[in-house]
């Protein structure tokens, strides 16, 4: 695909993302989908109603009317568009920087739409095929109220509510004042939590954090955990699909070691587990023990999802997917990623009286190192793969080329390829102790930058 990556498209808003190029999509999604009516929703940043305007504008051209559904998470907009079978336009650049914005494109079924639907409107944005309409033909459009609140009621269904209510648990929320401010302190509350928040006033600035839930922005929850006595510590991104925890001590849970945690309580022996190549020994060891197969996918929602519903098509069972990063799928719940459902599974974990630390200590055994190296232009992109490709062929590792090069040794393994999103080349390492995690990086970054 040359429009979509593996999360929609992103880019810094009106420099690189133009409305103008939003106005394309919105006019090649409505002639794709040929529905009479299709919704607009928007994270909190503050472009954001410069390309609901676009996105609105391209839809009533091709005869769509339009929904507005505000200022709502993504995982809101799924469940509003599986409800109601209308797809929507959705405008947020979930974790990235606030400078940033994109488009995420949600079918009739609540889910981000497919690798082939997606390259389908592709192809009309690039041969500007759009079913146009004349002045009689033009689309109208209304505000659509109570989106927010039918979706927190969906996820306290969804869940057990009177065991959570029961354990009187009390957790701190920090929803990056992204669009999981305005409905994931709710849902705490009426599954029956003591909630306290921080950076929960929803605000395009971001001024307490930025909207990627990374362990460098999580000082103030971690505070706020230790302050308030807290048992969990929930953090989201800017729209909310993703969730990543401080257990009681304030102590940042590694996104593989909450995600092991929530697929040993979800699979079962015979079920399939779906996760990308840069999945974590954790995992492996969890879908080994409990006798699950584990798929692997290039790195990115879509591919991950893309996979989910192929294996379902063929018959199995996939109760859980998703990777180390907080985005964890449900599929018997929903085929897309929700912050506030994924957080309240984690809460069923601890309502016979488990610590959080202790849900995740079996997961403790492995270490992991993130490090990136960024390049200016296309060659030394080129070069800095070249060698990351002579590496793989020079060391004594298993190789593995579904997205990047990952070398898996007998006691650790490191992933190479280039980020969907940003011009960097990523090296991601996993190992029993973090000098072997650092050294298997260390060695790889260190033929990168030779190369270069
Ligand atoms: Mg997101």
């Amino acid at each position: 695909m040359k429009i979509f990556g593996s999360s929609g498209v992103r880019g810094v808003a009106i420099d690189d993302l133009s409305p103008e190029f939003v106005l394309r999509i919105a006019k090649a999604a409505g002639t794709v989908w040929e529905a009479d009516r299709v919704a607009i929703a928007r994270d909190t940043r503050t472009t954001g109603e410069v390309f609901r305007d676009a996105a609105a504008a391209g839809l009533a051209t091709v005869g769509c009317d339009v929904d507005h559904l505000g200022v709502v998470p993504t995982p809101a907009v799924g469940h509003h568009c599986a409800e109601y079978g209308t797809p929507c336009v959705l405008v947020t650049a979930s974790h990235n920087p606030p400078e940033f914005n994109g488009i995420k494109l949600i079918g009739s079924d609540g889910v981000e739409l497919s690798v082939d639907a997606l390259s389908t409107i592709e192809d009309h944005v690039l041969d500007e095929s759009f079913a146009e309409t004349d002045w009689r033909g033009a689309g109208s459009s209304r505000r659509i109220d109570g989106v927010a609140d039918a979706y927190v009621e969906s996820v306290v269904d969804a869940v057990d509510r009177p065991a959570i209510a029961d354990a009187d648990l009390t957790v701190a929320v920090d929803p990056g004042h992204g669009a999981g401010s305005i409905t994931n302190p709710e849902v705490f509350r009426r599954l029956g939590c003591a909630v306290r928040t921080v950076n929960a006033q929803p605000d395009g600035h971001f001024p307490g954090r930025l909207p990627e839930p990374i362990p460098e922005h999580l000082a103030d929850l971690s505070r706020l955990v230790r302050t308030t006595d807290a048992d969990l510590g929930i953090a989201h991104d800017g729209d909310a699909d993703r969730a990543v925890f401080v257990d009681e001590t304030g102590t940042y849970i590694e996104g593989d070691a909450s995600l092991a945690a929530l697929a040993a309580d979800a699979l079962s022996t015979g079920d399939v587990a779906v996760s990308a190549v840069n999945v974590s020994k954790r995992l492996v060891d969890v879908c080994a023990d409990v006798g699950a197969d584990l798929e692997l996918t290039p790195i990115g929602a879509t591919n991950i999802i893309t996979r989910v519903r192929e294996l379902e098509a063929a018959g199995r069972r996939v109760p859980i997917a998703g990777e180390g990063n907080g985005g964890v799928f449900f599929p018997d719940y929903r085929l897309s990623r929700d912050g506030a459902y994924i957080a309240a599974r984690f809460l069923e974990l601890l309502v016979d009286g488990a610590a959080a630390s202790e849900v995740v200590e079996p997961y403790a055994a492995y270490h992991n190192v993130r490090s990136a190296i960024p390049y200016d232009s296309e060659t030394e992109r080129d070069r800095l793969l070249a060698a990351a490709e002579e590496y793989a062929g020079e060391v004594d590792a298993e190789l593995d080329t579904t997205d990047g090069y990952r070398l898996d040794y007998d006691d650790g393994w490191v992933l190479v390829r280039p980020s969907g999103t940003e011009p960097k080349i990523r090296v991601y390492a996993e190992a029993r102790s973090s000098a072997r995690a650092n050294e298997l990086a260390d060695d790889v970054l260190d033929a990168l930058a030779d190369a270069r």
